[in-house]
């Protein structure tokens, strides 16, 4: 590291590239690329529309390029190839290096605009399937492969990054997709013989990416090779035979492999076989294994999470440092899945920091240098979680009887159409322009408007709606302490979309009821049972940024002791249904197969931590917007709810045999379709040939906030008919 300091004195920028052959002292591995402002997310719903040409589109996108690299420059990334090139993108990386590698499906190609079309479908064509980046809340788009994709190097966005920022007086370090992360992302095309691995393109790949890097090497010092995927198999085959083909072209840059989103211990000696130049590793958990490796090469400690927003402590940090044997100082991943920055908020609680202040620490920390000392260990969960359960299932229904539903009963997920006004209404009263009394008699109304169309069309267990909630996550961090809200903290979630995760900073308490006076009220307008609605701790937490100093599966059972009040209060009221929404039980499913099965037990004991309160007599629902066979559905099962609706129209699931109520969505809330009445019929037979009627349930997919109501009023119409033909045959 005494090389590090030494570097720090010497000239920064102006060096010619081609010269500088040590790895900057400082670095981060992306960074966000939404804008401040959300300035992309404008600029393309505008192109979308069609009110811009793609000429200010990528005009667009060259000033947010040149403001983030004047800035993260201003910040004290100064050394040549310490600015990452090539981490922006129009809608998602993934799909970026799919173009670079001409990965482009043939139905795709004769669109107006093929990558629009690949990323979000065009007249009649389908966009390419969308999944989650590993375990972030940021989506990418899944590259199709097929065993006769013509892959070549198309280095323009590459090249063109790199010539941008040049031109400013920047020397960049271009960021690739690495081949093998890229092939195990992407899928077999439709049409591939069974038994078709995009993996078994590899070698074609790796001639695509010896043309990317030879193109590169007159270019950058650098080059950075994502390879995240490092993490999750370990030392595969195919990692040392890549890298030993890429390290061993005769014309390259350096090679820097960056893996991150935890230990990529067990794969780096597949690495370090090959000659590659450096590595990157993500410390914020701990120090890999293997690391001694690489003596003599770069190691680049990412020590700055990348993906909390909690400030690195120093000493730690420098601690890890020292342990790793690192020879610069990183993010642990890009910064692309933190907002920008602190600047303009108000209100938050202290030891905060978001992606310009990591960029800070990260070059701090370089100054500093690496101090041996204690490695803090991740923190571990406390005690033992008491498993919860209520009566069995049987004696549950049988106290449930008296609600009087009748075979197959029809109910909703919970959301009713968000009207522009209603919208309108919520960012008026947080301004201050709307008194809180004039907003809540519009919650009112829209209430008494939602029961009126439910008892209209004959449903059975009506919901109120969720009218006076922006969103399901944020409005209960908004009434439970322990949460902070931001103005600006957009994160991108996929494409042009952003959320604004709450940040969970200290311990969770519920200081009074939520949503006990919306429920009642819906239930005093009619005979017919409202379901109360809430949403269950798993997806509070997956769905916000939480507190690193104790166990998340700690952090998850306050959440639950919070929802558990909630039931409570709202059984106490005289709420006979309630349901607890768990959509993000499966986003939280760690990478590694291995620690799945510990985490499903955790996540399911919240869950029930949180609902087995109920008396027997309170039905208890849960939704969720899948329906994976296997591990998941056995959790699914293990929740223990009276009634669980699971999407299955938009996924074609068949249900299986279920041991307590299931509502298998009978149609596709994502589509403005309405869907026929003899097609639900047919939805429904069939799932009685798996589900006894006296556990069947009816109802859509997914909420319905989405539609309009002229589209739900069809569908829903078609739905009650569809419940009443198939019970007469019963
Ligand atoms: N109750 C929520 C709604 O209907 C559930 C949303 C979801 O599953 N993501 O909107
Ligand atoms: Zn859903």
């Amino acid at each position: 590291f005494a090389a590090l300091i030494d570097r720090e004195k010497r000239p920064g920028c102006g060096h010619d590239p081609l010269v500088t052959t040590e790895f900057p002292s400082a670095t981060i591995l992306g960074y966000p690329r939404i804008g401040p402002d959300r300035e992309l997310k404008r600029a393309l719903e505008e192109h979308w529309a069609g009110r811009t040409g793609r000429a200010e589109l990528e005009a667009t996108g060259r000033r947010l390029r040149a403001e983030s690299w004047r800035r993260l420059h201003e910040l004290g990334l100064r050394e040549p190839g310490a600015l990452p090139s090539n981490t922006f993108s129009l809608y998602d990386h993934v799909l970026d290096a799919a173009v670079m590698l001409d990965a482009v499906p043939e139905r795709y190609r004769g669109a107006a605009d093929p990558y629009f079309a690949m990323a979000r479908g065009a007249d009649g064509l389908p966009p390419l399937r969308m999944t989650k980046w590993f375990d972030t809340n940021y989506h990418y788009i899944v590259p199709e492969i097929a065993p006769r994709t013509a892959f070549r190097a198309v280095a323009d966005k590459v090249l063109g990054e790199l010539a941008e920022a040049r031109a400013l007086g920047y020397e960049t370090r271009p960021v690739l997709l690495g081949p093998v992360t890229f092939l195990r992302l992407a899928q077999a095309a439709p049409g591939a013989p069974g038994g078709f691995d995009p993996l078994d393109r590899l070698d074609d790949v790796l001639d695509a990416y010896g043309e990317l890097l030879a193109a590169l090497a007159g270019e950058a010092a650098w080059v950075q090779l994502d390879e995240p995927i490092l993490v999750v198999d370990g030392g595969s085959p195919a990692v040392r035979h890549a890298y030993r083909r890429l390290a061993g072209l005769p014309t390259r840059p350096r090679l820097l492999v960056a893996s991150y989103f935890g230990d990529a211990g067990d794969a780096l000696p597949a690495l370090a076989v090959a000659p590659v130049d450096g590595v990157a590793v993500d410390l914020t958990h701990g120090v890999p294994r293997n690391l001694e490796l690489f003596e003599g090469r770069s190691v680049v400690g990412g020590v700055v999470s990348g993906r909390e927003v909690w400030r690195t402590d120093p000493d730690a940090a420098r601690a890890r440092l020292a342990a790793a044997g690192a020879t610069s100082v990183s993010t642990s991943c890009s910064l692309l899945h933190v907002p920008y920055t602190l600047r303009g908020e108000s209100g938050l609680p202290s030891g905060l920091a978001f992606a310009e202040e990591k960029v800070a620490e990260v070059v701090a920390l370089a100054a500093l240098g690496p101090k041996a000392g204690p490695v803090p260990v991740p923190p571990r969960p406390a005690g033992e979680v008491r498993a919860e359960s209520r009566g069995p299932y049987e004696a549950r229904a049988a106290a449930q009887r008296d609600l009087g539903l009748p075979a197959l009963p029809t109910t909703t997920i919970g959301s009713f159409p968000q009207t522009g006004e209603l919208r309108a209404a919520r960012s008026a009263v947080a301004a201050g322009r709307l008194p809180v009394a004039e907003y809540e008699a519009r919650i009112e109304a829209e209430i008494a408007r939602v029961i009126r169309e439910q008892e209209a069309l004959g449903l059975d267990v009506l919901v109120h709606g969720e009218p006076e909630r922006n969103d399901m996550v944020q409005y209960f961090a908004e009434h439970l302490d322990g949460f902070a809200v931001t103005r600006n903290g957009w994160v991108q979630s996929y494409g042009s979309r952003c959320t604004r995760p709450p940040i969970l900073h200290g311990d969770v308490s519920r200081p009074g009821p939520i949503t006990v006076r919306w429920a009642t009220y819906a239930q005093s307008l009619t005979a017919r049972p409202v379901k109360g609605m809430l949403t269950g701790p798993v997806t509070i937490v997956a769905w916000s940024f939480v507190r690193d100093d104790i166990a998340l599966r700690d952090v998850t059972m306050q959440v639950a002791d919070a929802v558990r009040a909630e039931v409570a209060d709202l059984e106490a009221a005289g709420v006979r249904v309630i349901q607890v929404d768990e959509p993000a039980l499966r986003e939280l499913l760690p990478l590694r197969r291995e620690e799945r099965a510990g985490y499903l037990a955790w996540a399911v004991a919240a869950y029930r931590r949180a609902t087995s309160g109920a008396a027997d007599a309170t039905q208890i629902h849960t939704h969720l917007c899948y329906s994976d066979a296997g591990e998941v559905l056995e959790a699914i099962d293990a929740l223990d709810a009276d009634v669980t609706s699971i999407e299955a129209a938009r996924s074609g699931f068949a249900v299986q045999e279920f041991s307590r109520g299931i509502g298998p969505g009978v149609y596709d809330i994502h589509s403005p379709r309405i869907p026929g009445r003899d097609e639900v019929v047919a939805r429904l037979r069939r799932a009685l040939a798996a589900v006894p009627a006296s556990r069947l349930w009816v109802n859509p997919d997914c909420g319905l906030k989405t539609r309009t109501y002229d589209e739900v009023r069809a569908s829903l119409a078609n739905v009650v008919g569809a419940a009443e033909i198939v019970r007469k045959s019963l």
